[in-house]
């Protein structure tokens, strides 16, 4: 997907406009009717298009006050954006929808009245739209957004189906869990507390952190956490199917913004066996380097450090945007809250699979899996852990995150640890939780 091109115009003071035309040497002065003072200027305009939602961002410099409704036959939106002017950076949003957009055909642009800005969007399908606002944050002004999702979302399996990404269990071929040749005897014997391995498919579900109009860290040199991450996660999704016993879900395939609470979803939606968050995050010192691997903790975080990063990885949601009032907050609390001492001693055992395998690859920032209280990590029926695969805001690891063959090695080094532990932890029949 094309990075989405930014077009920023210079905040400038309200005035009344005046529209001076001489015409067969008569004067004429026509006189706009003024704009209220508090007039507000769209200061950039940005449109994320994706399989789950295409949101259209307008960043401005005042809260502005919104009305919409859609009309059918055929199915449009129309929004009308009270106390702003049609601005060449608003126009530009026509140009920024693509052709193959899934939701929007075409957006309109037009002064509907003074002082009131109408857009209409012609849709390509019947769509839930949410209207909110985001107060400033991080590096942004106050945002508009057009978060326009589809009455009818196809099923997450279905749609892995249709594009010959999801590959089905086997009954009549037993599968086993991937051969490790380090590991002896391949299989540990199963615990006492564990019944005995079923032959099945492993679903693991990789998580690129950040994207859309959320960033994450960015480099000295201007690298973008939310690219490299997806980068590597599709490198690891690549080499993790390789195994036919192996499949992988990612909850972002794109550059756009997926929320916290939504990420877990969409694993547990899929019953995934492991849960993997990529990042590559920024520190304060840009001397701070070294890879790390994090899982969730119970009570309190076990440095200082990890907690500052958790801290900053659950404030995703505000920079990248979620209309709070959609939330279903019941649902996420008691997901947050079933978190269980299983979940985060499979996570530990998990960790520590992937931190020795990365340690051949990166130096590692501490030698044993830190935890702390990440919002992405807490399905309480999924052994999830994030990877910071390295540190962003030191030059040196911003030039490697940048290298294919780090990437490379990196997902390499990821893979190995996931099969080292499902050769140690043999994946349980799936119990239909859901
Ligand atoms: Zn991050």
């Amino acid at each position: 997907m094309s990075e989405p091109t930014e077009i920023r115009s210079k905040p400038v003071k309200a005035k009344v406009r005046r529209t001076v035309l001489k015409a067969g040497g008569t004067l004429l002065i026509s006189l706009f009717s003024p704009l209220p003072a508090f007039a507000s200027q769209i200061l950039a305009v940005r449109v994320w298009p994706s399989e789950d939602y295409t949101r259209v961002t307008l960043e401005n410099d005042a809260n502005l006050k919104t009305n919409h409704f859609i009309i059918k036959d055929p199915e449009r939106l129309v929004v009308d954006v009270e106390g702003i002017d049609l601005n060449p950076t608003l126009k530009s949003l026509i140009a920024k929808i693509q052709p193959n957009d899934p939701y929007i055909k075409q957006v309109r642009v037009g002064q509907n009245r003074p002082g009131v800005v109408r857009l209409v969007f012609d849709l390509k399908e019947e769509v839930n739209p949410q209207v909110f606002t985001l107060a400033p944050v991080d590096k942004y002004q106050h945002r508009l957004v057009f978060d326009l999702y589809p009455v009818n979302p196809p099923d997450p399996i279905a749609a892995l189906i249709e594009k010959g990404q999801w590959s089905l269990d086997k009954p009549d071929e037993p599968t086993m869990p991937p051969p490790v040749a380090e590991v002896k005897p391949p299989f540990a014997e199963p615990k006492p507390d564990r019944p005995p391995q079923v032959s099945r498919m492993l679903t693991i579900a990789l998580d690129p952190g950040h994207g859309g109009e959320d960033p994450g860290a960015v480099g000295r040199g201007g690298s973008y956490e939310k690219h490299i991450v997806l980068s590597i996660a599709k490198r690891l999704k690549a080499k993790l199917e390789q195994h036919p016993n192996m499949r992988v879900m990612l909850t972002r395939d794109g550059d756009y913004f997926v929320p916290l609470h939504v990420r877990v979803q969409k694993a547990r939606k899929v019953q995934a066996d492991l849960f993997v968050s990529i990042h590559a995050d920024a520190f304060v010192q840009p001397t701070a380097n070294g890879s790390s691997v994090f899982a969730l903790s119970e009570k309190g975080a076990s440095s200082t450090a990890a907690r500052w990063l958790a801290n900053k990885e659950n404030a995703a949601d505000l920079i990248g945007g979620t209309n709070i009032k959609n939330h279903d907050k019941q649902l996420a609390s008691v997901l947050l809250d079933l978190s269980t001492t299983a979940q985060i001693n499979d996570s530990l055992r998990l960790g520590k699979a992937v931190l020795n395998e990365i340690g051949g690859v990166n130096r590692l920032h501490k030698n044993a899996v830190e935890q702390a209280g990440f919002a992405v990590l807490k399905a309480p029926d999924i052994p999830s852990i994030l990877i910071e695969t390295a540190f962003i805001s030191n030059p040196e690891e911003e030039a490697k995150l940048n290298d294919n063959a780090y990437q490379d090695r990196m997902a390499d080094a990821v893979a190995q640890g996931i099969r080292k532990y499902f050769a140690k932890n043999p994946p349980l029949a799936k119990s239909r939780m859901m």
